[in-house]
């Protein structure tokens, strides 16, 4: 099968040719075809961040979002086969100086390369398996590099290939926000525990989210969650708290909470852009979980209709979708999971399933490559990557690797100490946390 960029490349191809992509599939941007140093210079020339093309594309990015410089013109003309070598020798000449990590949804031209590859919490994790690395090279996003530098050992340096490849989702909750919510949140229902000593609320951040919130999390009692233990987190909140603040996925909390039988009309939604975050006191004060007003735009583009067509043109195939997809779409889903769950049920099913898959189109893909024995196709008929993922591309990981290899350190992510303290308590309360018996049973 071939890549999510060589489709992407042959769809624009074809359009410039034809006027039309000439295939069953389009993209939802032919700016995806160019090299991602075009956006790095057009965000520099307009002085705003941005996302790029891709699914996170119309997003506003804030301001502050870290930007990239620009990539040396001799690693934008050299050739993909030319780039290929420079990495090889590269990573050949640093040897176990050296551990690449690839996050399941970045492309494949960069994957290729990685020593791992798994979600951000597997890839953080992986990193300490070679403490003799000195660089952690992350193909990932800004906040997964954050948690592997926080979680490495001291003296390694995590690289970052391109500065801009953040997480929209991530930076729809910023930490002046999430501080505002707070005080509006404790001046409603105070500081006192009730009789079962339970706070009145305890703030839980999805791991998809900057190091400062993680840090907030630590420091007010509270905890980090992933798509994969989502639940037992909630379960961890609610022997401790009445209520959950719950940032920045509202799809993960809605799913994760709905599954648990908090009803709808327990969980608001806080916009940070409006007093009591939209809502009345009452409401506020009856709520279980307050969930802020984030979401993925690329599992915001899975909907009930393409489940329906996917039903219609396979008849008996097993739709499986992420729980950062809107709470419809994990309702009419034969089962949600994380990327994990969903890599685990294709490699447990029998020869022959056909699979209709609601994540990001490089891990389906790549998927589907894996399991010849499987039908595995992705939701979505339009090809739209993660934006920001797709912002590293092979030149980059030369650049930086090449780098390493004279003694430069390009693109390091390091969080202050002070910062890192408090935030990898919050961590270390959700590796501590364990399922109830009723969930594990
Ligand atoms: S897929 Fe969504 S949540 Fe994941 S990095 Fe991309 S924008 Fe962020």
């Amino acid at each position: 099968m071939s890549s999510v960029n060589s489709t992407i490349q042959l769809i624009t191809r074809e359009q410039a040719e034809n006027g039309t992509p000439g295939r069953a599939q389009s993209s939802c941007s032919t700016e995806l075809a160019k090299g991602p140093w075009e956006f790095d210079l057009a965000e520099a020339l307009a002085g705003t961040p941005g996302y790029g093309p891709g699914a996170s594309s119309a997003d506003a990015a804030p301001a502050a979002t870290p930007r990239q410089g620009q990539l040396p013109q001799e690693y934008k003309d050299a050739s993909d086969d030319e780039l290929e070598s420079r990495i090889i020798a590269a990573k050949a000449e640093l040897g176990d100086r050296v551990v690449i990590l690839g996050h399941f949804y970045q492309r494949d031209e960069v994957v290729k390369f990685a020593d791992f590859v798994g979600d951000s919490f597997q890839l953080a994790n992986a990193a300490k398996t070679r403490d003799a690395a000195e660089a952690i090279v992350f193909c990932g996003v800004h906040f997964m590099a954050e948690t592997a530098d926080m979680l490495s050992q001291p003296g390694q340096s995590v690289i970052l290939p391109n500065l801009a490849a953040g997480c929209s989702m991530a930076d729809m909750a910023d930490a002046p926000s999430v501080e505002a919510c707070w005080e509006q949140l404790e001046a409603l229902y105070g500081t006192e525990p009730d009789a079962e000593g339970r706070v009145p609320v305890i703030p839980v951040t999805y791991m998809n989210s900057s190091a400062a919130l993680k840090a907030f999390c630590g420091e007010h009692g509270g905890i980090v969650c992933t798509s994969s233990n989502a639940a037992t987190v909630l379960e961890w909140a609610f022997e401790r708290g009445q209520r959950v603040l719950f940032f920045p996925d509202q799809h993960l909390g809605r799913n994760t909470a709905k599954a648990m039988g908090v009803p709808l009309e327990a969980m608001p939604l806080w916009n940070p852009r409006l007093p009591l975050g939209g809502n009345d006191a009452v409401t506020l004060q009856d709520a279980r979980v307050v969930l802020w007003q984030g979401f993925c735009s690329v599992h915001k583009r899975f909907t009930v209709a393409q489940i329906e067509q996917a039903r219609a043109d396979f008849p008996g195939v097993r739709v499986i979708v992420h729980p950062e997809c809107p709470m419809e779409v994990v309702d009419a889903a034969d089962e949600a999971g994380s990327t994990d769950y969903i890599l685990k049920a294709i490699d447990a099913a029998p020869a022959g399933t056909t699979f209709a898959i609601g994540t990001e189109i490089n891990m389906v893909n790549r998927l589907a490559a894996q399991y010849p024995q499987h039908t595995i196709f992705c939701l979505d008929p339009v090809i739209c990557p993660c934006s920001t993922m797709y912002r590293i591309h092979p030149g980059y990981l030369a650049w930086v690797l090449e780098g390493l290899a004279a003694g430069e350190v390009r693109n390091r992510i390091s969080v202050p100490e002070a910062t890192a303290v408090n935030a990898r308590i919050a961590l270390e309360r959700m590796l501590a946390a364990k399922p109830s018996a009723a969930r594990r049973a």
